[in-house]
């Protein structure tokens, strides 16, 4: 038997988070999100937009009615079975369409693709809560990679390795909110591409890839390779499902990643 797990709902403008994960910015809002069965969160900034009471949804912001994806949002808490053992057999992909729109509003879309050989990369309808991340924020993946990452987790402890997660899912929007942002202080799609990967070619988007770090080492340095945890994962990680995407020299000219790792050989 499938143990349950806590779920992030995924819609393409609007994530459905389980009660009791989110911190509060208003002591209006911590006294809803205290209460709430869920909570429905805007993608693109984080915003919190209303709260599932057991008496009914509760706005927390003006005009919640005409808030952009809110009908596909109620539609997926609907339908969301409260107490569902997952699988991935219950898992989709949502639609590329909304993605391809905003791409291209940013002049952004086929020239990135082609110059890195890296395809658009769709995200799930919901994942599951594959424990905290160094931050102490929730840590979520694809059901599947969720698993792998609890076993490759323990395995590596029974070495006594800590592997530190450091990110895993991130969202389509959330990606084009900090292109849209820089873009809006005058930086240009070149030069935020030095720092940010282009919102939709992520293989974070997919739940499947997640970042690992180890106590005590900043995150996402080239000098993780010089870790006892990289060399550990060097040595094991592929017996749990997990390789190393972008390794030196790699066929998509993205820069050395030692802390990138991604489950499955799904791209
Ligand atoms: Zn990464």
């Amino acid at each position: 038997m499938r143990a349950i797990v806590q779920q992030l709902v995924n819609t393409p403008d609007i994530e459905i988070w389980p009660g009791g994960l989110l911190r509060a910015r208003s002591n209006h809002d911590a006294r809803a999100l205290a209460r709430a069965r869920h909570v429905l969160r805007r993608k693109r900034d984080g915003r919190f937009l209303a709260a599932d009471l057991p008496e009914g949804l509760l706005p927390l912001v003006h005009r919640l009615r005409q808030e952009p994806g809110l009908d596909a949002a109620l539609d997926a808490l609907d339908a969301h079975p409260a107490h569902r053992r997952p699988g991935l057999e219950h898992v989709r992909e949502l639609p590329l369409d909304r993605l391809h729109e905003r791409l291209h509003a940013l002049g952004l879309d086929d020239d990135y693709g082609e110059r890195t050989a890296l395809p658009l990369v769709a995200e799930p309808d919901w994942l599951a809560l594959a424990g905290f991340d160094r931050y102490r924020r929730p840590l979520w993946l694809r059901v599947d990679a969720a698993r792998a990452w609890s076993h490759l987790h323990a395995a590596a402890l029974r070495d006594d390795v800590v592997l530190d997660a450091i990110s895993g899912y991130r969202s389509h929007a959330y990606q084009l909110g900090i292109f849209e942002r820089k873009l809006e202080r005058g930086q240009t799609v070149d030069e935020i591409l030095t720092v940010n990967a282009a919102p939709g070619y992520s293989e974070h988007h997919s739940g499947l890839a997640l970042d690992i770090g180890a106590p005590g080492e900043p995150p996402a340095e080239e000098s993780f390779e010089g870790t006892s945890a990289f060399a550990w994962l060097r040595d094991n990680a592929a017996g749990y499902g997990f390789v190393m995407s972008f390794p030196r020299d790699n066929p998509h000219g993205i820069v050395y990643e030692p802390w990138h790792w991604r489950y499955g050989d799904q791209r």
